[in-house]
């Protein structure tokens, strides 16, 4: 086989090198089990990257995390979560899991994320029928920050907590303030094609520690003081294990220099390709700052967006269209929706091209070889 036929995956898992040493430590002391020092130590890692004030509980996904902080947002059974549409599903799932209703909310153009003005119009809907959401997800779609200032003054205004799920956005900031911190609750993940990895793993990122501790009570079962297992509430098995925050710990050492190497791929694709009339580039607004977990970009229409994703296919490379809206899938199809067509557009003509921090220049070039050819054949 040719080199340049290897796989191109869209984004893999890059470690450091000192995951290994802190995973090693873990089975050296046989703290296998969740908890031990690795845990406190990721968590403490991340709470002062996040800055004063973020207090970090490790759990086993960011899906965990999001469901943790919608119960502590006191979301119970017939409520309504107003949810950023576009988005991956474990944004919304969670909401079920409590048998509350999502309601979703399309994006605007300039972010790709909640849109201010439809969720200001929900907020009023359901509060004219008697049915106050009791939370908003709003999302850092693909790292890039939402419109912090204007919905988090929204929710203060209405008094509706916010779930910030900052997944995809770890090492991004608003106004220099890191994604994750601005939340009643925020969210992040650690799974595999994330900008950093656990393997799988997630955190819940509390405003004291008050919560916190709410929230590993609640992440440990519920159990109550007692010498016997004994418990007064339903509680969920949600704690990170003492190995994975190993690796956790070695990831956290390489953040900044995994958020350089994903910020010049987009570079790189930016600069050799926003040329073509075909082709259109997200843009960071003022004050933002994306760690461009994933590059995307926006095809003039949906049949060059396939073509141009087909022959990477070919070619042995990952890409894949843009988020498919919470509001199109099946499984919400009864769910109400506010909607101004824009989420729906970028999935017809969205496509994430490779982003993985590991990727070679050589890779880029072949990339973007591909895709040039795709939008020269389009003249
Ligand atoms: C990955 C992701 C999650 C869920 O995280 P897991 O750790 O995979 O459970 C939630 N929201 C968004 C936007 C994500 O991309």
């Amino acid at each position: 086989m040719i080199a340049t036929d290897t796989k191109i995956w869209l984004s893999s898992p890059h470690m450091g090198g000192r995951e290994q040493y802190y995973v090693n430590e873990a089975f050296k002391s046989n703290w296998i089990a969740p908890l031990g020092p690795n845990v406190e130590g990721f968590e403490k890692d991340l709470g002062q990257y996040l800055g004063d004030g973020n207090h970090v509980a490790a759990l086993s996904s960011g899906t965990a995390a999001i469901h943790l902080a919608l119960l502590l947002c006191g979301v119970k059974q017939g409520d309504h979560v107003l949810c950023q549409s576009f988005t991956f599903a474990a944004s919304a799932n969670p909401i079920t899991y409590l048998g509350a209703h999502p309601v979703f909310i399309d994006s605007e153009d300039t972010t790709w994320n909640l849109c201010p003005d439809l969720l200001e119009n929900a907020i009023k809907d359901f509060i004219n029928k008697g049915k106050k959401p009791k939370a908003i997800v709003a999302v850092h779609l693909y790292g890039m920050p939402y419109q912090v200032e204007k919905i988090h003054s929204l929710a203060k205004e209405y008094d509706i907590p916010v779930v910030e799920d900052s997944a995809e956005a770890l090492g991004s900031t608003f106004k220099g303030e890191k994604c994750g911190s601005f939340g009643t609750f925020s969210i992040l993940s650690f799974n595999g094609n994330k900008i950093i990895t656990t393997s799988g793993g997630g955190a819940l990122v509390c405003r004291n520690d008050q919560e916190k501790q709410k929230a590993v009570f609640l992440a440990t079962q519920a159990r109550d003081e007692a010498p016997h297992y004994q418990h007064s509430q339903v509680g969920y098995n949600y704690r990170m294990s003492n190995v994975t925050a190993g690796i956790g710990r070695g990831q956290m050492e390489v953040l900044e220099d995994r958020v350089i190497a994903r910020r010049a791929n987009y570079e790189f694709y930016r600069d050799r390709l926003s040329g073509y009339r075909s082709i259109e580039f997200l843009k960071e607004p003022a004050d933002t700052f994306s760690n461009r977990w994933l590059t995307c970009v926006l095809l003039n229409n949906n049949e060059t967006r396939e073509r141009i994703r087909l022959s990477l296919q070919e070619n042995n490379i990952e890409s894949r269209p843009l988020w498919k809206p919470m509001h199109l899938q099946p499984v919400f199809q009864d769910e109400t929706a506010y909607l101004s067509g824009v989420s729906e557009t970028l999935f017809n003509r969205g496509l994430c091209l490779p982003s993985g921090s590991d990727l070679t220049e050589n890779d880029l070039l072949r990339i973007v070889g591909i895709i040039e050819k795709e939008l020269n054949n389009d003249k």
